[in-house]
């Protein structure tokens, strides 16, 4: 199947032949005919699978068919959870559209609003927004939502995570009822259910029920590590295998800030890219990591929710996530569209439960390898396999993160931080685990 056969207009089928996409991904021959056609569409997609594309195109394409965007207008509204995402999915919509007659914009938090205001003003055919700067600039009259036809949730299961499910019922509440709806939404919890039942209306489901092809192509290791030996492990391993493009992924902003300390000072270019970064560092480090002048880079969970880079080769836990779900978060950053990917793990041993939490939900024991010189002098233990169905736990009470997309004035505005109801994950269950088997 092409891209013509879809139905898309010639513009679009040209600027997606130019990127070199030759033919849809499954997500993209079952999303695009029911936007077009003007369906609500419930998707089950994580980043990875092309499902930007999978809404982008058809919205464009219904977009160029339509009315302009009057002054302040916005046609179409895509909220993602951080400001990154926000980036990137823009990105995708200029180039989508780049043969269009069409205009965009994205906003977020962390940097000034009022060049946000002034292209606002002439009115945009697609915004691409995080909740709490939306919300903003609304507040300040910059944004009508009188002509908006489409509303899209990205990645809706983070943003309930991330605390923002109050923001989204606010502006929910400001758009006009008749709207077409899209949700996309790496796990569906109940809790997303529920969002999805007050906002889709008999939706298309759409999902891609067996990535196991792009789960192969994800080789996972482990190395059993003392804390004090996993910084000089990584560099080994960095410098005797000579990766380039490694995302590592740390527990703690602090984390990150020291390890890319230590890194550097092995002469090798890393950068952090974390909540306490501002939003021009981590926009630099994010470019400087895409173009490869960056070989590290650093980033905990929440900062690197949604970073794509085409076929990441390197993916490192450097600490294991509390919450296991989070494992299967990191590890769709690699070995994408059929490339080889390699995620390695360096476990100490007080990570051992986290270990086996994660074991059980990929249904794997991870392989496991050794490094000489680095044999830890706390053994981790063995781990078997724990059949049991999956249950997910509430993360541990860890130190908030700043809330990407949250508004910069978050707490001088009564924001509260997120609390640990609203940071509830996806409860286990059957859909929870039908996502796994992306790594497994
Ligand atoms: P996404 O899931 O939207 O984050 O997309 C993941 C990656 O797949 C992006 O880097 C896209 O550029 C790429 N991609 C999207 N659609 C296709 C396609 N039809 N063929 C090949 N690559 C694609």
């Amino acid at each position: 199947m092409s891209f013509a056969d879809l139905g898309l207009n010639e513009s679009i089928v040209k600027a997606v032949l130019e990127k070199g996409y030759d033919q849809p991904t499954p997500i993209q021959a079952q999303a695009v005919p029911a936007v077009i056609e003007g369906r609500d569409v419930m998707a089950a997609a994580q980043t990875g699978t092309g499902k930007t594309a999978g809404f982008t195109l058809p919205i464009l394409h219904n977009l160029a068919r339509g009315n302009k965007a009057k002054a302040n207008c916005v046609r179409t509204l895509i909220l993602t959870p951080t400001r990154e995402l926000a980036a990137q999915v823009h990105d995708n919509v200029v180039m989508y559209s780049q043969y269009l007659p069409l205009k965009s914009a994205v906003v977020f938090g962390g940097v000034k609003i009022n060049p946000q205001m002034q292209k606002l003003r002439q009115g945009v055919d697609v915004l691409v927004a995080t909740p709490g700067r939306l919300l903003d600039l609304f507040s300040q009259n910059a944004i009508k939502f009188s002509q908006l036809e489409v509303l899209v949730l990205d990645e809706a299961d983070r943003m309930l995570d991330m605390g923002f499910i109050r923001d989204i019922k606010k502006i929910l509440a400001l758009l006009p009822a008749k709207r077409q709806n899209l949700m996309f939404s790496a796990t569906f919890s109940e809790e997303i259910k529920t969002l999805a039942k007050g906002l889709v209306n008999n939706p298309v489901e759409v999902s891609v029920s067996a990535p196991n092809t792009r789960v192969r192509s994800v080789e996972h290791s482990l190395y059993a590590v003392d804390k004090k030996q996993k910084a000089p492990l990584l560099i080994k391993l960095i410098k005797e295998n000579n990766w380039f493009q490694v995302l590592v992924f740390t527990r703690t902003k602090h984390g990150a800030n020291k390890l890319t300390k230590q890194l550097e000072a092995e002469k090798i270019v890393a950068a952090a890219i974390h909540g306490n970064k501002s939003q021009g560092a981590r926009t630099k480090a994010l470019a400087g990591f895409k173009d490869s002048s960056i070989q590290v880079l650093v980033a905990t969970d929440i900062a690197a929710r949604g970073i794509d880079i085409d076929q990441l080769p390197y993916v490192v836990n450097f600490d294991l996530p509390n919450v296991s779900e989070d494992y299967v978060h990191r590890i769709g950053r690699t070995g994408r569209a059929g490339a080889q990917g390699q995620a390695v793990s360096l476990v100490m041993s007080e990570e051992f439960k986290q270990l086996k939490d994660i074991e059980r939900l990929i249904k794997e024991l991870i392989p496991r390898k050794t490094m000489e010189g680095f044999t830890p002098v706390n053994k981790l233990p063995e781990s078997k396999l724990d059949t049991r169905p999956f249950k997910a736990k509430k993360p541990k009470k860890d130190k908030v993160e700043h809330k990407d997309g949250q508004r910069s004035s978050e707490n001088t505005r009564g924001n509260k931080p997120v609390s640990k109801n609203r940071r509830h994950r996806a409860k286990a269950g059957s859909n929870t685990v039908k996502q796994a088997p992306r790594v497994s």
